[in-house]
């Protein structure tokens, strides 16, 4: 029989390799920006246009190359950083595969320029999917220049596959921070279509915490320092109250590599045991330093998970170090059950008797009076979701309580019903009982609602009316308002731009750290408009929805979380009564956006149970 096997060509042999290396966007500027700091650059400028998928450039300021180096960086295999296979295990590079530029290459347009600093001219090559298009003497600045265009311009599959701009745009700005972290000492820059969206000076660590996350992260963090003979350990832990729900912030890096470990997070969350709310995730920024020969790096492609010879000890070693630092900066909450409390209160107010607060309540204030002022948010229930109510409602007048006489059940009459006098009056009596639900009268028993969950529903649908058919209204802002965000809240508030004006939001300008707004939608106050975004933002940090409508579901539902009425808030009888008529109103009455019940029905049988002993 004859043979049938055979070498695969270098560039059928590049483009498999390039599946491991290269998965989208994210990963050539990883690459990219690997490669300029194993090359010294102290200043490195990323550029990219639609989240990479047009263009990703990374320039360096570093050590360059020369001609025979920059046509042979192309091959696979080929590096300058281990010779043999002993350095695999000493380490100090963020590359050594060789397989980087080769896989970029196989899979795309690439431009390089590149210049050794004492060399008067330096190179120019240009190469397209693994083939040499042209090769140049060129006048260039020291250091190098890369430019990757049409990603996957030869496997329409893979491109395909890419996820929506917002998407990707977050996989780059997530590998960006993991690189700009781990060098506090390098400039970087990040410019996206056209506008900064970081300029991160060289500085000390902190700094660039507090430069990438904003200057609100800096009162967040406490210190943490250790140096044992197997580990050295610097950096920050966020402090228990400031933990959030989403786990946006927690960063391991280990010798200058972001890694990811569950086994060293679950140290840190041991540490927090008993501090944090439930499924709250504390922010870290941990720098741990290793001799290079007890890590194994090359257990992955994209080298983010490594092999540690003594795990356990690691471990240890960090809860307790994070342990301790929780408590020198007296974060830990003590419980000390000895104390004699008398010693809590001043001498003299020991025995004096408590005065009882008297609370004054303004019994016109009104929640809702806002939304009253609103043509589009209307008291009167929609007739198309009549059917909803007849059940619920029938016999609801207050002077009609005893209904004997009259049926609402017929349809001309519950149509009279809702009359725009008869709403006006009010179909009943409700009541608020501990300023969390609305008890209602019904024809067959009582309703209860939830005041909170009620809001929200009524706001989500709202707002999701109001952003889907771009109808939103507007409140022109007399003297604009500037919020202050980080640089990659404001990178995420840009993707989401255009949803947000879509909701009423008016952006007179998005700066660099801040924001300038100078209409919101009719339903949020100006006082409100900081609290909807930064909670906004938060929600929608961890993952940006992909498809334009779910993002727009997102951001009504975070919306409607922010503005509805919380439990705990007195509601006037109009407000009451607004809220009952505008929770049956909507489309899914049942269930707030969360999918939490509104409302129950305790029926008349059901009383009649409970009194039945
Ligand atoms: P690796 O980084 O694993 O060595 P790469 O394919 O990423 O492999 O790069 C191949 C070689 O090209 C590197 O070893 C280095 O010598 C050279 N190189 C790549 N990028 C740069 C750069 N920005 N400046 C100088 N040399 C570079
Ligand atoms: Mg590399």
């Amino acid at each position: 029989m004859s043979s049938i096997i055979q070498l695969l060509p270098d560039h059928v042999a590049n483009q498999i390799a390039a599946g491991e290396v290269v998965q989208r966007p994210a990963s050539v500027v990883k690459e990219l920006l690997e490669n300029a700091i194993d090359a010294g650059a102290s200043d490195i400028k990323l550029i990219c246009k639609e989240a990479g998928k047009v263009l990703v450039q990374v320039i360096d300021n570093g050590k360059g190359m020369s001609v025979t180096d920059a046509r042979l960086c192309f091959e696979r295999h080929a590096t300058s950083k281990i010779r043999q296979a002993e350095d695999l295990f000493d380490l100090h590079t963020k590359g050594f595969r060789g397989e980087a530029l080769a896989s970029i290459a196989a899979i795309a347009h690439v431009e390089m320029k590149t210049k050794q600093d004492q060399e008067e001219l330096g190179t120019h090559i240009i190469i397209e999917g693994s083939k040499f298009v042209s090769q140049d003497v060129a006048v260039l600045p020291k250091g190098t220049s890369f430019l990757v265009k049409n990603l996957f311009f030869n496997i329409p599959a893979r491109r395909n596959f890419l996820k929506s701009d917002i998407v990707e745009l977050r996989h780059i700005i997530d590998e960006f921070q993991r690189v700009a972290l781990a060098h506090h000492n390098i400039h970087f820059t990040f410019y996206h279509n056209g506008s900064e969206l970081f300029n991160l000076p060289q500085s000390n660590a902190r700094q660039r915490i507090v430069n990438i996350f904003s200057g609100k992260t800096n009162e967040k963090l406490v210190p943490i320092q250790e140096t044992t003979d197997i580990v050295s350990i610097q950096g920050f832990i966020g402090k228990p109250e400031f933990a959030k729900k989403n786990k946006g912030e927690q960063f391991f890096f280990v010798n200058d590599r972001f890694i990811k470990s569950g086994y060293l997070h679950h140290a840190i969350m041991n540490a927090y045991e008993g501090l944090l709310r439930d499924g709250s995730q504390p922010s870290y920024f941990l720098y741990l330093n290793v001799p290079p020969h007890t890590i194994d790096i090359n257990i992955h492609p994209t080298k983010t998970e490594i092999k540690f010879d003594d795990e356990q000890a690691l471990y240890a070693i960090l809860r307790s170090a994070a342990k301790h630092s929780l408590g020198q900066f007296n974060v830990a909450p003590v419980l000390d059950f000895e104390r004699d409390f008398n010693l809590d209160t001043p001498y003299s107010y020991q025995n004096k008797e408590a005065e009882t607060p008297t609370i004054q309540v303004d019994s016109n204030f009104n929640p809702f009076q806002e939304e009253k002022k609103q043509s589009n948010f209307s008291y009167k229930p929609k007739t198309e979701n009549l059917p909803h109510w007849e059940s619920l409602y029938v016999g609801l007048d207050t002077k009609s309580m005893d209904i004997g006489e009259m049926s609402f059940e017929s349809e001309t009459v519950t149509s009279s019903l809702f009359s725009d006098s008869e709403v006006e009056k009010a179909p009943t009596k409700t009541y608020q009982i501990h300023k969390k639900y609305i008890v209602n009268p019904i024809k067959s028993g009582m309703l209860i609602i939830d005041q909170q969950r009620a809001h929200q529903r009524i706001l989500y649908e709202q707002f999701l009316t109001n952003i889907t058919i771009h109808q939103a209204n507007s409140q022109q802002l007399l003297f604009p308002i500037t919020l202050y965000f980080s640089g990659n809240e404001i990178a995420l508030i840009q993707v989401i731009q255009q949803s947000l004006e879509s909701t009423g939001f008016v952006f007179e300008a998005i700066n660099k750290d801040s924001i300038v707004i100078s209409g919101l939608p009719v339903t949020v106050s100006e006082s409100e408009a900081s609290i909807v975004l930064e909670q906004l933002v938060s929600d929608l940090q961890d993952e940006v929805p992909d498809s334009s409508f779910s993002q727009m579901d997102s951001m009504a539902k975070s919306m409607a979380r922010s503005l509805a009425v919380k439990t705990g808030t007195y509601l006037t009888e109009e407000a009451q009564v607004n809220l009952v008529n505008n929770l049956f109103a909507c489309k899914e009455a049942t269930v707030s956006p969360f999918n939490k019940t509104t409302f129950i029905t305790l029926s008349v049988e059901d009383l009649d149970k409970k009194f039945s002993i």
